[in-house]
């Protein structure tokens, strides 16, 4: 292609680098057993991706079960090696709203890992796959009574308090149910993580958590932090763990990790002074990035748990505190890249748009139309989040054209990836496959314009399974009680 205009390559954003192969597959965006064979097909532990269309349809959810599980078994050895002389290891929890099925669960469980969930709907798909109550967490700035109702009836290892009146209802149903809760505290250590708005949750304002700054209106002269560490300490149904926070999620620098365990730190030793007691656990969230495009470089999980160890080790040995037990909350990070989307492509067309700040010069916009869209991944459309894509059926020897791959909803918005490079011979009907879909996808996913929701399929040894199947139009229509 050596010297070949490349279509449409005027309107690149910065970030994306000039064209390159357009069949190379980018090791850090896909699960290791991806690969393109000799025909030049995409496939996954062996199995074509034209044998996954043809079994199971499109759009598909395609997800490594190796994959998935040695990363899980990565960050638990990753943070267990440099946390071992500071607390003995550390707890992971996976973050089940990035992507949970009964499947996924007892992926988490046999791996060693333990279960972060956030709703009842979580819980539930826990107890399905079997997992035991101590071993699971549960989040939210709004539980409901039947939600900490069932998290005391299934003895949950912890239960993350959100607000100074959540940690009083906690302990009234805890007391009437003559059992005791175990709790942390969740803190807005006043972090402002570098990622996204709507997905950075430390800073002050915002919903989640308790405050080290703002008063809390019944106790003059405390934070509302400070009240409620006082009535967990003093609650006698609530058996008090310790401190959590998390920062936000896609985040690649360790600064702001760093920061909050160093405050965190420093309030669990001034309560443990200020009250004669000792508590034994810290958890500092979740939120490690991951690439999505050639842009994004996360740092190995051994690097990260490294430079955590170190601020635990030292702060700890500053303020004369033993440290307590450290747990992490990784989702995307283990999920994520573990998982792309199969789509067939169908309509195409190209437009000709006016290069930003070129006098009228214009080039061409290759759109690309795929069976599935903001319904299986709304990612780009709530977070601008960007990926990439690749043609899947087959190797390509066209040029490159700048291309925007959309979706089939009733929205101009409903785009799946904004800009790539695909070959300039993409017909309809060939498969395309975008990577780093594993969380925050099939998740969020919703049923916009009755379109139903997509099957994962999980790979291993050469052998390819429904974990979740798809949906039907009899599931579209279960709910409606029209005659
Ligand atoms: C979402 C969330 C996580 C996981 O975030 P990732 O970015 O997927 O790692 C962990 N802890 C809490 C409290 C969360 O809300």
């Amino acid at each position: 292609m050596g010297g070949e205009h490349i279509p449409g390559a005027e309107l690149a954003p910065n970030w994306l680098p000039a064209a390159g192969d357009v069949n190379e597959l980018l090791p850090a965006l896909w699960a290791h057993d991806v690969e393109r064979n000799e025909h030049g097909e995409l496939t996954i532990s062996g199995v074509h991706v034209s044998e996954l269309k043809q079994r199971f349809g499109t759009p598909l959810f395609v997800m490594s079960e190796d994959d998935f599980r040695s990363r899980a078994r990565m960050f638990k050895d990753a943070f267990d090696a440099a946390f071992e002389d500071i607390c003995g290891g550390v707890d992971v929890y996976y973050a089940g709203k990035s992507f949970l099925c009964t499947e996924v669960a007892r992926w988490v469980d046999s791996e060693g890992l333990r279960l972060d969930t956030c709703s009842g709907g979580e819980l539930a798909v826990a107890t399905r796959a079997g997992l035991s109550g101590e071993r699971l967490g549960l989040h939210g700035n709004n539980k409901s009574d039947a939600e900490i109702n069932r998290a005391l009836d299934m003895k949950l290892g912890r239960i993350v308090v959100d607000s100074l009146h959540e940690l009083k209802r906690v302990e009234a149903l805890a007391s009437a149910r003559n059992t005791t809760a175990n709790v942390m505290l969740r803190l807005t250590p006043g972090v402002h993580a570098h990622t996204h708005e709507s997905i950075a949750t430390a800073h002050e304002d915002q919903k989640f958590g308790l405050s080290f700054i703002a008063e809390d209106p019944e106790e003059p002269g405390m934070s509302a932090a400070e009240a409620a560490s006082r009535l967990a300490v003093d609650a006698e149904s609530i058996n008090f763990l310790g401190f959590h926070c998390h920062i936000g999620s896609q985040i690649f620098e360790s600064e702001g990790f760093e920061i909050a365990a160093r405050k965190l730190l420093a309030f669990t030793h001034k309560i443990q002074l200020t009250y004669g007691v000792t508590l034994p656990e810290l958890d500092l969230g979740g939120g490690y990035g991951i690439a999505y495009t050639t842009v994004d470089k996360p740092r190995p999980a051994d690097e990260v748990a490294q430079a955590m160890a170190a601020v635990v080790r030292e702060t700890c040995a500053e303020l004369g505190m033993s440290a307590p037990r450290i747990s992490i909350e990784p989702g995307r990070a283990i999920v994520g890249s573990t998982t792309f989307t199969l789509y067939e492509t169908g309509t195409l067309k190209t437009v000709q748009v006016e290069v930003p700040n070129a006098d009228g010069v214009t080039a061409p916009r290759r759109y690309v139309s795929v069976d599935g869209g903001m319904s299986d991944n709304a990612r780009p459309v709530l977070y601008d989040a960007d990926y990439s894509a690749v043609v899947a059926n087959r190797a390509s020897q066209a040029i490159p054209a700048m291309s925007r791959v959309v979706g089939k909803h009733c929205e101009s918005g409903d785009i799946v990836v904004r800009d790539v490079y695909l070959p300039n011979d993409v017909a309809a009907g060939d498969l395309l496959a975008v990577p780093g879909t594993g969380a925050y996808c099939w998740a969020l996913a919703s049923n916009y314009n009755y379109v139903p929701r997509p099957p994962v399929v999980a790979v291993k040894d050469g052998t390819a399974r429904l974990i979740v199947r798809g949906e039907t139009e009899d599931d579209l229509l279960a709910r409606d009680l029209g005659a």
